[in-house]
């Protein structure tokens, strides 16, 4: 006989191996909205939440407890439902190709989503009518004859849903559609979910969802682009908070009558949603600049941490075993939330976004074991499919800067003194800088111009300038191109996402491999505050801890133009050769006010 435990692993493997094969078809364009879209799909935390919120606890001691935390657990579920998918739909609705941008509005996928769904609840509730005996009261009906029926095929329903939409990724075609479909996955399960036996009150479901909705609300529309970094770790770490206090809910409930293996999911469910609520947390006010973005240590630091970790495991090992109720579980629990602290401040803040994908894996994971807690099957797959996705972009993020997952988490990059960098610029010799008025007058000339972006275009919120530059050479009759390295800015895909806000039809944004051969024939290369991402050095010097990370060649260029505000370095802490180059002329100053004052240049010269 297969226990449902077996079914459980069954499901969340292939799963796993159902989201391997879907998210590495997403191409690095739509990196950052899946790392969102995953998010919301995480957000069916929502489920188990509702479950714990809306039920009796009149048997139980002190039961409030239980429904205090399901409303705050359903809080900052629907937070992230409402606001994932928000923030999803605002990017994705940004790639668009030229010729969509020329047709105007696209069509209102949202209005055609809201019709289909209303008809269709339409059309169910009057076959249910017509199928029920005629001397039963509706409601009656549906809680005693349709409802468990109806749950499971509804939880089948949204798997099917939320695989359709992340494989919608795979093309900025299809995202927005996939997306809508998602949507309506996770509104079938959340709906379903009202009708689960072991929920009988739903005043505190109804409370956590108004004030979770509003927030996320507000959180998915009013954020700019250029703070998805940070808003993706906050939303990690509603996530995991959720999956926390929904096991420490059940442990409470059921302490002493849990089984062994239940045991299990659920010690794992609450250290890993502790230690990934306090360590997204600290990465988001590491990307806020709330917090030093240098790593943070202390002596002791690294012995500490190893204590921690060791109590916490014991601890868990010690309830599996025993079975016992014990407040144990509590102090367990307490010190996870300190262990995401330390395992997080000692990371740099540029390392944050390969750490946020790690903690975005570790918040499926917890989800996936409330799953088994609950032995609710949608919640293992959607946790097993954010647990992949989160993996995979971490890899892809190290892959992409030629580096192991061990040295992000545990190598301090970039700590390079100021005095380092002040005697590498020395031994390196002459820069030369360039004015807006002199490269008007080189931009008056090119046929062909190919702009690099980085992280120094974020900072400055130059994107809308730049795109602006990129249309008036257009006009000229200028070839221009926009080349996109994969891990430039500090998110995968975080240039994609700037660009189509300025309106740069995607089909313009060139990727690594696809630009690289086109260097040679390029008049103009200009660098928008992209520094490490350009460095010849990651090709030719074996000692740089950039050797080996492929790079934009722009050295090839027939002249390069760099913009930044002075010779510091990029991420890496390492100085760039590219400067020194004949070929290279620095425009020094913020990158937003130096492409204005250009525009107005070229402006003038006509
Ligand atoms: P970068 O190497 O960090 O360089 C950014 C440059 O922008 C700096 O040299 C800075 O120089 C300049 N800058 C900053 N503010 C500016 C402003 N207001 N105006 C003009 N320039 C400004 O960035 P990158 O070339 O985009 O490379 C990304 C780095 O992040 C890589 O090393 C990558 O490995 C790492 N990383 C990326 C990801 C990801 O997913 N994208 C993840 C983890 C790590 P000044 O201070 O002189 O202005």
């Amino acid at each position: 006989m297969t226990t449902e435990l077996e079914v459980g692993l069954y499901i969340f493997l292939l799963a796993g191996f159902l989201g391997y094969h879907i998210i590495t078809r997403v191409p690095p364009l739509l990196h950052t909205p899946l790392m969102s879209a995953t998010n919301a799909i995480a957000a069916i935390s929502l489920v188990g939440s509702i479950v714990v919120a809306g039920s009796d606890y009149s048997n139980v001691p002190n039961g409030w407890i239980c429904t205090l935390l399901g409303l705050v657990a359903v809080l900052c579920s629907s937070t992230n439902a409402v606001g994932g998918f928000l923030i999803t739909d605002r990017m994705l609705r940004m790639f668009k190709t030229a010729e969509e941008r020329a047709r105007g509005k696209r069509r209102p996928v949202e209005l055609q989503a809201v019709t289909g769904v209303l008809v269709g609840l339409l059309i169910i509730a009057a076959i249910l009518y017509g199928t029920k005996p005629a001397n039963m009261p509706f409601g009656e009906y549906l809680h005693e004859h349709v409802a468990a029926e109806a749950l499971r095929y509804a939880y089948i329903v949204s798997a099917a849903l939320f695989i359709l939409g992340l494989k919608g990724l795979s093309s900025p075609k299809w995202a927005r559609t996939g997306m809508g479909l998602a949507a309506l996955g996770m509104f079938i399960a959340v709906a379903g979910t009202l009708f689960h036996p072991h929920v009988v009150i739903y005043r505190w479901i109804a409370l956590g969802f108004a004030i979770g909705a509003v927030i996320g609300a507000w959180l998915g529309l009013s954020i700019p682009m250029t703070a998805v970094p940070q808003r993706t770790a906050l939303s990690h770490s509603l996530g995991a908070l959720a999956a926390c206090l929904v096991g420490i809910s059940e442990y409470f409930r059921y302490q002493g009558e849990l089984s062994r293996v239940t045991l299990v999911a659920l010690d794992f469910e609450v250290i890993v949603g502790a230690l990934t609520f306090t360590g997204s947390l600290m990465a988001a006010a590491k990307l806020q600049e709330l917090l030093p973005g240098r790593p943070l240590t202390f002596r002791g630091q690294n012995v500490l941490s190893f204590i921690l970790l060791a109590v916490i495991f014991f601890s868990g090992l010690y309830l599996i075993i025993t079975q016992a109720a014990t407040p144990f579980f509590y102090v367990m629990v307490a010190l996870s939330f300190l262990f995401g602290i330390l395992l997080v401040i000692p990371i740099g803040a540029a390392d944050m976004p390969t750490v946020i994908a790690l903690l975005n894996s570790y918040g499926g994971l917890a989800d996936a074991a409330m799953g088994f807690v609950l032995m609710n099957k949608i919640q293992i797959i959607t946790g097993s499919l954010d647990g992949t996705s989160g993996f995979l972009l971490a890899l892809l993020m190290c892959r992409a800067m030629n580096r192991s997952a061990f040295n992000v988490l545990f190598g301090a990059f970039g700590q390079v003194s100021e005095a380092d960098v002040t005697a590498a610029a020395e031994a390196k010799g002459t820069v030369r800088s360039i004015t807006s008025e002199e490269t008007a007058v080189l931009f008056d000339t090119a046929r062909s111009v190919v702009f690099v972006p980085g992280y120094g275009m974020a900072v400055a919120q130059a994107q809308h300038a730049v795109a602006e530059l990129g249309n008036i050479l257009r006009e000229r009759d200028v070839d221009v191109k926009y080349a996109i390295h994969p891990v430039a800015g500090r998110m995968p895909g975080h240039m994609n996402v700037l660009l189509a806000e300025a309106n740069v039809p995607y089909e313009q944004l060139c990727e690594m491999e696809e630009v690289n051969p086109s260097f040679p024939d390029t008049d103009i290369v200009m660098v928008v505050g992209a520094n490490d991402v350009t460095n010849p050095a990651a090709k030719s010097n074996k000692s740089s801890p950039l050797y080996g990370m492929p790079i934009l060649e722009v050295s090839r260029a027939k002249s390069i133009i760099v913009l930044k505000r002075s010779m510091r370095p990029g991420f890496a802490g390492v100085d760039n050769e590219l400067y020194y180059d004949e070929k290279c002329m620095m425009l020094f100053g913020d990158a937003k006010d130096s492409v204005t004052k250009l525009i107005s240049e070229m402006k003038s010269l006509i």
